[in-house]
């Protein structure tokens, strides 16, 4: 299949070269020359702007890092709107409801058609090609992508709503960013009583208090103590603010995630938008004055 795909970033590099070793013809564009140079030695054609792309493909898939990026890409002035060839807008990023309802409507004034289909799974996922991929949009539309679409991921048919994947997408980032604060406060709590916090990961992982953070986050990147997970706090906090955007829009006051939101916005003030979210540990750890993991284990601050 002729794909074209914006947003050749963590995750949208390494989807984009999975497509083209499965066999898809990509024509690909992003601000970053040398992402596009990379995929062009791996077989892409670059394109000179979103609308170019839309002007020579059909399906254009984007993987882009806000809301304002997904909206320029696909309607503003030189955006996948003005192209002559496109019929499908696949957003594989998380904009939330509002925003894929709001490109929905104004790509649907030119008969183009908006599919949501954001991603879970990390920068690991993208490059094995194990991501949860959540699909909302037409089902015909949807039958034509999903042969592109399965080289990425495990795919889901969320409905037929436009948005309704992205509150799906939400959902499951809520949670992971749940995963990430609450395991932190829980292993600082034990690093501070003296608890080593590998072997707290281990008993966490073989029992009942598994989840995404002490699997794969903690062993990786915070024990380590080397924060390179893959995914930006900037992202992960636009992900937790468009959950409680999406739940307040539903009238909907909830507490444990006006807690988590709430913390989250002292992690990207004290850590900064570029850090790794993995880094959310670190005001958990100064505000106990313990450090945790790296050559001594845990340690006790002054
Ligand atoms: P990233 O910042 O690494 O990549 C974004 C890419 O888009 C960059 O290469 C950037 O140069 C490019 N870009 C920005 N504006 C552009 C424009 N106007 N035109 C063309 N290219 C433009 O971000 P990422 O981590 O790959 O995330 C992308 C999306 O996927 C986000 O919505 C994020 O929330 C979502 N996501 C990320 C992860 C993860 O683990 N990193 C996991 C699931 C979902």
């Amino acid at each position: 299949m002729e794909i074209g795909f914006i947003g050749l970033g963590k995750m949208g590099f390494p989807m984009a070269r999975r497509l083209i070793e499965a066999g898809h013809q990509l024509t690909v564009f992003d601000t970053r020359k040398e992402a596009v140079d990379q995929l062009v030695a791996l077989g892409a054609k670059a394109a000179s702007s979103p609308r170019d792309i839309a002007d020579r493909c059909e399906n254009v898939l984007a993987s882009l890092p806000s809301l304002q990026a997904s909206l320029e890409v696909a309607t503003g002035a030189g955006g996948v709107i003005d192209g002559s060839r496109v019929k499908r807008f696949v957003d594989l990023s998380t904009v939330g409801s509002q925003m894929a309802t709001r490109i929905h409507g104004l790509l649907a004034k030119k008969n183009i058609v908006q599919i949501d289909s954001p991603v879970s799974g990390g920068v690991g996922g993208a490059e094995k090609g194990t991501l949860a991929v959540m699909v909302s949009g037409p089902k015909p539309d949807f039958a034509i992508l999903k042969p592109a679409l399965d080289v990425i991921g495990r795919v889901f048919f969320i409905g037929e709503k436009p948005g309704s994947a992205q509150t799906m997408k939400l959902a499951n980032n809520f949670l992971s960013a749940t995963a990430m604060v609450a395991t932190s406060e829980a292993v600082v709590m034990g690093v501070k009583s003296g608890l080593d916090p590998a072997v707290m990961i281990d008993v966490i992982n073989a029992g009942s208090g598994l989840n995404t953070a002490s699997r794969d986050k903690f062993p990786k990147s915070v024990l380590p103590r080397s924060f390179d997970f893959g995914f930006a706090t900037g992202l992960m906090v636009k992900d937790v603010r468009l959950a409680l955007d999406e739940m307040k829009s539903l009238g909907l006051s909830m507490e444990v995630a006006e807690a988590v939101g709430r913390l989250w916005e002292v992690i990207i003030r004290d850590e900064g938008a570029e850090s790794d979210f993995t880094a959310a540990i670190k005001p958990i750890e100064k505000a106990a004055g313990v450090i945790v993991g790296g050559a001594k284990g845990g340690s006790t601050g002054k």
